[in-house]
């Protein structure tokens, strides 16, 4: 049977780290400082800001929450923007996906300055991650490298496969796998015969966005399976994209959901926005 991941554990001494760094910066008279911006009332947004804004605490960074109404413009919300990244109290600036659909996320995405964009959305820091040169990763993958060097399994020369390809997930995640010398796979809803793939894969990532879609006849034995989805199974309960209770039974390693992949996305945000003020105070280049 697998050893569960634990990604609150995990996540915890990421933010214990940020804390301690925080703390010796403020000696500096430095405090990281994160702008959270949210334009309506999706009930789930509000519930991840909040979580940002409690986690800004936990490690003593600033945080400012820019709450929008729906009817916000297109030239409002980049006026807002704009001046944020004139802002030294502000290091970090990160706008709350999905924007209500008469707002253009790209565009929003494009003005914020790469070395404030915490995120690691701006094709600057998307560029960077290609050519394995960043300061900034997406906040999911890199909490996913962090629970899989926390089981002590070598990347190196392991076949890893993702399945999604997703711009903040699955390609993002493909590249930071290579980057540490994994063979890796991407495999999306037009690949054929999914499971002869998924089934040789040492390192299997699920980020797809349906429920126990992975059951473990598409598992290898002994395989590292980390579930990214967060999904609502036929009783209304959270559950990934992994057939946990079956999968588990079979390979060496998994993460659970919720408790997972989940608990590392802010701490990782919190990590971004640490370096950001690092980058921005000439302490890191
Ligand atoms: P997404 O943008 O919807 O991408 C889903 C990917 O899955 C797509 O690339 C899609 O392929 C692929 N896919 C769909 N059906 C498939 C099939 N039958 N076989 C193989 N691949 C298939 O989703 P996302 O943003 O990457 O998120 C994925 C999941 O992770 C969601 O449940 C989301 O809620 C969760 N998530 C969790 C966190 C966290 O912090 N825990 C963060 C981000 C996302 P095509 O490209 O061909 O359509």
């Amino acid at each position: 049977m697998a050893q569960i991941i634990d990604g609150k554990a995990v996540s915890k001494q990421v933010r214990e780290k940020v804390a301690a760094e925080t703390a010796a910066l403020k000696e500096k008279g430095i405090t990281p400082g994160l702008a959270v911006i949210i334009v309506g009332d999706d009930p789930a947004s509000q519930v991840y800001v909040r979580n940002k804004e409690k986690a800004c605490d936990e490690v003593g960074f600033y945080s400012e929450k820019f709450a929008l109404p729906a009817s916000t413009t297109q030239q409002e919300l980049n006026e807002l923007v704009m001046k944020l990244n004139k802002r030294d109290k502000i290091s970090g600036i990160l706008c709350q996906l999905p924007l209500p659909s008469h707002l253009d996320d790209k565009e929003v995405i494009n003005l914020i300055d790469p070395k404030k964009d915490v995120d690691a959305f701006h094709p600057v820091n998307v560029g960077e991650i290609m050519i394995g040169d960043y300061n900034f990763l997406p906040c999911t993958p890199a909490g996913i490298m962090e629970l899989i060097h926390s089981t002590g399994v070598d990347i190196c020369s392991k076949k890893a496969v993702v399945i999604g390809r997703s711009n903040i997930v699955g390609k993002p995640m493909a590249m930071l796998l290579l980057h540490e010398n994994a063979t890796v796979e991407i495999t999306h809803s037009k690949t054929k015969d999914l499971k002869s793939i998924t089934s040789q894969a040492d390192i299997l990532v699920a980020a797809i966005g349906k429920a126990k879609f992975v059951t473990a006849d598409m598992v290898k034995d002994g395989a590292v399976v980390i579930d990214v989805g967060m999904n609502r199974d036929e009783n209304g309960k959270l559950c990934g994209d992994v057939d946990f209770e079956n999968v588990k039974e079979k390979c060496s390693y998994i993460t659970p959901v919720p408790g997972g992949v989940g608990p590392m996305t802010i701490s990782m945000l919190m990590k971004n926005t640490l370096t950001a003020a690092k980058i921005q105070n000439g302490l890191m280049k």
